[in-house]
């Protein structure tokens, strides 16, 4: 049964997530370890098997949360958790170097084509911080360039957005910015940009003024973190050639779209080499495995020593083995992995847009099959301030009623696809989306 144990129009039963949610909270400050799941129902999950989850009440959910994308081959693969298993056997941690990660390295650089050279850590947040350190050392430059509306991770110095109330054509460059975080430094946005996404002129104007003093222009390739927006044509060659002119690095951050959007990223999809990239989630299909990787010239700077690359559990035994598991399994049989991710997720995106036309309703899909994203908007959404203008209440009656019919994408309307995704999910999942769309009229 793919769907939620009970889901006869009612609200699924979730009493002992609730129960234990209680009991968190009084242990885990907001019951929860990462402030992005204090919002929404709070489910405990018991378990996890391919495309499903079960909650600690007992439903199953077909997920297309993955854990918020890494977990690109579903739940518990055996090609990669028993390659874990065994691997455990030479050890945990040394303190040192082992032969698996060379192994790693080699194959990472295979499939990232501006991969000179790499360097392992643990998530993606730790890996901007190395990329953005070393690009200044590089440029001896002080300024980040970021662009609205996208994340690349929690800490001070770069989780910092436009101010908002949303600025419309005309307004300064860069963006009136804040700090998202109480207790973030004040510093800290001192030497960060915030500028439009997708726009050539903006991008053009503020480069040329102010070129001297800008370090790295860092971007989500595709903009999954806001809206699934897709990079107009053109548009990641064209920071590619600016930045050339002005000794600017750029910093693909493709800790959702590597692996995930193609084996190369979307450098590959899109055929633009950054000086620097940075990978998470889908490379270790759900273990802490991130990496930074580029051009020799600049991470060379951490083989000097110059500049600090650290941490006590990089490359431990249980990342790197995972890593190398998943990147055999998305390679093998001429990448069929993704003939299957991309094929459920082109029928579910036309599906969804079908079923919104039939009932009339403004849903609008957009992004890529492996990861997109669902939002309500009469408007057509192209950048953050046409984003935030989306009905987002409405939005989350639609999740809430998937959820129901036991179908979970992200609490944001991100939809990740995974290979363990089966063309029975994708009819039940769509039969949900009739449901959820009708609850929402
Ligand atoms: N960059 C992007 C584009 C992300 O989506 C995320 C996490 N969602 C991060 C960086 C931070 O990664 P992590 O949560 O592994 O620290």
């Amino acid at each position: 049964m793919s769907t939620a144990k009970e889901h006869s129009g009612g609200n699924v039963a979730v009493s002992e997530s609730r129960r234990y949610h209680e009991l968190a909270r009084a242990r885990i400050a907001g019951g929860v370890n990462s402030n992005v799941r204090l919002s929404g129902t709070p489910i405990c999950f018991a378990s996890g098997k391919g495309s499903r989850l079960t909650d600690v009440d007992g439903n199953v959910y077909i997920d297309y949360a993955l854990g918020m994308g890494p977990n690109i081959l579903g739940h518990a693969p055996p090609a990669v958790t028993d390659e874990v298993a065994r691997a455990l056997g030479i050890g945990q941690l040394f303190a040192g170097q082992h032969p698996l990660e060379l192994e790693l390295a080699n194959r990472f650089c295979s499939c990232v084509r501006s991969a000179e050279l790499v360097r392992f850590g643990l998530s993606g947040s730790e890996m901007v911080q190395a990329a953005m350190r070393v690009a200044r050392a590089y440029t001896a430059r002080p300024e980040v360039i970021k662009f609205e509306g996208h994340y690349h991770g929690w800490f001070d110095n770069i989780l910092i957005n436009n101010s908002g109330p949303i600025s419309g054509e005309g307004d300064p460059l860069p963006r009136p910015h804040h700090l998202q975080s109480a207790g973030q430094s004040p510093q800290a946005s001192a030497d960060v940009a915030v500028l439009p996404w997708n726009d050539f002129e903006a991008i053009d104007r503020y480069v040329s003024a102010n070129a001297t003093k800008i370090a790295a222009i860092i971007t989500e390739p595709v903009m999954l973190n806001t809206g699934g927006i897709l990079p107009k044509q053109g548009y990641l060659q064209h920071l590619r050639r600016v930045t050339k002119q002005h000794g600017i690095v750029l910093i693909f951050d493709e800790v959702i779209t590597g692996f995930r959007v193609a084996l190369g990223g979307a450098q590959e999809l899109y055929d633009v080499e950054p000086d620097l990239s940075v990978f998470a989630k889908a490379l270790g299909a759900g273990f802490p495995v991130s990496a930074l990787a580029g051009r020799r010239e600049i991470m060379e700077l951490f083989a000097s020593g110059r500049v600090n690359h650290s941490g006590t559990y990089n490359a431990n035994i249980v990342s790197i083995s995972a890593a190398l598991a998943t990147l055999q399994v998305l390679s093998a049989d001429g990448q069929a992995a993704y003939t299957r991710i991309n094929g459920h997720g082109r029928t579910l995106m036309e599906g969804i847009t079908a079923a919104a036309h039939q009932y009339g309703v403004d849903l609008q899909v957009s992004g890529l099959p492996s990861a997109f994203h669902t939002c309500f908007a009469s408007h057509p959404i192209h950048d953050y301030t046409t984003y935030s203008r989306a009905d987002h209440k409405r939005l989350g009656l639609f999740l809430a009623a998937l959820l129901e019919r036991g179908v979970r994408p992200t609490g944001r309307g991100t939809w990740f696809v995974s290979s363990a995704h089966t063309d029975s999910d994708i009819t039940s999942t769509l039969d949900a989306v009739g449901y959820a769309l009708k609850r929402c009229l």
